[in-house]
């Protein structure tokens, strides 16, 4: 294991945030992971998990000092949700969430919306993104959700699908067309809704094959009115908000799919080192070697690959979408592919729920399909090269 230790070790973080990464895996080893089997279980929102998150100031992390934060580098925040994610993944899923949600906000919104908004956060509330619809999902931009200009106030009509934490956020970042552009593209545009407005209705939450306590639900838009005032940026900017956002929420979700992959690594290491067969350790077996070599190899360097991207986003660099579908692709096929094996190497037993294996593989599943399946990530990264 001292390859990948190594590779944690040479992260080059503040002293302050190792010591608030040290007071994370103390939270994890304490609070997350020895529930995480029981919320798979139930269900449950991990209300625990998020107060205990929310003591430590863990929102803070990615909020401006002006607003109420204590804002930190983006490669800490994503150690972060690695070290969550490798304890329990939903609710590594819950706080990262709130992270996908209110980066736009950070990055677009003017002072008077961050200063209404962002405090709130800070201080532990949930956001949520909602941008896909029963008809628009890989293809965002077949989204019908409509917004009406009247007078001082805009109007929302329509409806998102699997939208995490969306029970019980405060706040809802929503992408919709402005009625006024006659664009499929150039329509879109980005406002926000509180929580407990008029004409918004949660719909049922999903039951889900992994991640199972970070909820997903429904929502339903029915002449929601807003002030003008939640509109961000102007009329039709949403799809540069949108490509922005998930520039910065893509490498989060490769460093919670990361996490699922070292969790299950690293137990599985740990079990064929003391599980004997034919009188020998299971790791003793060449097999089983050349199984370990292909994985470790792999996490070690898409580590290293989220760790570049993540220090691209803090020197502000901002054209790294191809670089960002790359890293969310790759770190979500390897956690399918290294949960998987890690099922295989525990026997029978890693198909039984008495261990986490099962469990790890069933919340890998879900990294390859969301925010971008990897095959919309495949043709992006492909199209790139085409030569104009
Ligand atoms: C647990 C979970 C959490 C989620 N959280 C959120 C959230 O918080 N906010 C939010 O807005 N959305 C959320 N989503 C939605 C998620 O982003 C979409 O499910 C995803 O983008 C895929 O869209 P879709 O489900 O409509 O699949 P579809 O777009 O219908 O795709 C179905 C299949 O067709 C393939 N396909 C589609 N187009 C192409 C193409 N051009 N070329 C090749 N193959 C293609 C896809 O890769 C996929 O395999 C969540 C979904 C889940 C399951």
């Amino acid at each position: 294991m001292k390859v990948l230790q190594r590779l944690d070790d040479s992260l080059a973080l503040a002293e302050e945030e190792r010591l608030l990464l040290d007071a994370v895996r103390a939270l994890c080893r304490d609070h997350l992971r020895p529930h995480a089997a029981e919320y798979d279980r139930s269900a449950e929102f991990p209300w625990d998990n998020v107060h205990a998150i929310n003591k430590l100031g863990l929102n803070g992390m990615f909020i401006p000092d002006e607003y109420g934060g204590a804002m930190t580098s983006y490669v800490s925040y994503l150690a972060a949700v690695r070290e969550m994610a490798k304890a329990c993944a939903s609710s590594a899923m819950v706080w990262s969430n709130t992270f996908h949600a209110v980066k736009p906000v950070i990055d677009f919104a003017s002072h008077e919306q961050k200063t209404r908004l962002l405090p709130k956060i800070a201080a532990g509330g949930l956001v949520s993104l909602c941008i896909t619809e029963p008809t628009a999902g890989s293809d965002a931009t077949g989204m019908k959700t409509r917004f009406t200009p009247d007078g001082d106030d805009i109007i929302i009509n329509g409806s998102k699908i699997f939208i995490t934490c969306g029970n019980h956020a405060e706040f809802y970042g929503l992408f919709g067309k402005w009625s006024e552009i006659d664009n499929d593209r150039a329509a879109i545009s980005f406002v926000l809704v509180e929580k407990g407005a008029e004409g918004l209705t949660v719909l049922g939450k999903e039951d889900k094959m992994g991640q199972r306590a970070a909820p997903i639900v429904g929502l339903s838009f029915n002449n929601v009115r807003v002030p003008r005032e939640n509109l961000f940026c102007e009329p039709g900017d949403g799809l540069k908000i949108l490509f922005s956002a998930l520039n910065k929420s893509r490498p989060s979700i490769a460093a919670h799919a990361l996490g699922i992959a070292r969790a299950a690594f690293e137990d599985a290491v740990a079990y064929i080192n003391q599980r004997q067969q034919s009188g020998r350790n299971i790791i003793e077996f060449q097999g089983i070697q050349f199984m370990l070599a292909d994985m470790v190899t792999d996490l070690a360097l898409c580590e290293s690959w989220l760790w570049r991207v993540g220090a691209m986003i803090d020197a502000g660099e901002e054209d790294i979408g191809i670089e960002a579908s790359m890293l969310k692709m790759r770190a979500s096929d390897l956690a399918m592919r290294i949960t998987t094996d890690a099922v295989q190497l525990y026997g029978g037993y890693g198909y039984c729920k008495d261990y986490p294996m099962e469990r790890y593989m069933r919340d890998a599943k879900i990294t390859q399909i969301y925010e971008g399946t990897n095959q919309i990530h495949r043709q992006l990264i492909g199209r790139s090269f085409i030569e104009k």
